[in-house]
């Protein structure tokens, strides 16, 4: 592995290659929902891996992402059920009894009313994710989707000018590490492609929809790694 600030061209074929080996293995492995936590947890880890050991410290300081900092938390994210699925197993984890309901809920009304909305109108709308804490802090960092990692800004006014630019005519760009939005995009791709050879469901969703179907469902992660197409209601 490359010293952190590698001026070495990162190879991305051999490093999809790679979250493909990962990705087929953990998940042919895998027995339920927690083997698929711990398949996707390996894939995240080694994404976040390669992530740190490539960016310079000077790069990482422009970051200017960071807990409480929750303005892009306000859009569509799309994420494949492996995802979705590891997500409500660390819910059920961390939330115990009651808590998880609530939080049930809280998704479930978010994914119902975000259903037909698109990016612009959800921000105009402003509802936030509802995984964001009281802090505004993600509550499933860990376990956070792969769309959600690709995310950065250098700047966290140039995001809100952004967002706010979403629901007028005006055009305004986020300075983002490409490096990271790559490197992220392209484990998600890796991950979809593992997916499709193993025969498995590869329709990526909307977050909160799919997080309640996993939370609902004991039965879907059996049926997911069965190879059978996870039906969802069309309302
Ligand atoms: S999952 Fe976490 S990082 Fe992603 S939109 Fe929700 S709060 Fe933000």
């Amino acid at each position: 592995m490359s010293e952190a600030g590698s001026t070495v061209p990162f190879d991305f074929s051999s490093y999809g290659g790679e979250i493909d080996d990962l990705a087929t293995r953990g998940l042919a492995d895998a027995a339920g929902a927690e083997g698929i936590r711990t398949a996707m947890a390996r894939v995240t880890g080694r994404a976040e891996e390669v992530q740190a050991s490539r960016l310079s410290a000077n790069e990482q300081n422009l970051i200017a992402c960071g807990p409480g900092c929750a303005d892009c938390c306000r859009v569509n994210v799309t994420v494949l059920l492996p995802e979705a699925i590891a997500i409500a197993a660390y819910l059920e984890e961390i939330g115990k009894g009651d808590e998880t309901n609530a939080i049930t809920m809280r998704v479930a009304d978010t994914a119902a009313r975000v259903r037909w909305m698109e990016d612009d109108e959800r921000i105009r709308a402003g509802v936030a994710c509802p995984f964001l804490d009281g802090r505004g802090w993600c509550a499933i960092y860990p376990v956070r989707p792969l769309t959600c990692r690709a995310l950065s800004s250098t700047d966290p006014e140039q995001c809100r000018r952004a967002l706010a630019a979403h629901c007028s005519d005006e055009e305004e760009t986020i300075v983002v590490n490409i490096f990271q939005k790559f490197l992220m995009e392209g484990t998600f791709q890796s991950l979809a492609r593992a997916m499709e050879r193993a025969g498995l469901d590869t329709t990526g969703r909307e977050l909160c929809r799919s997080v309640t179907r996993c939370l609902l469902d004991p039965r879907l992660a059996d049926d997911f790694l069965a190879g059978k197409r996870i039906k969802f209601p069309e309302s």
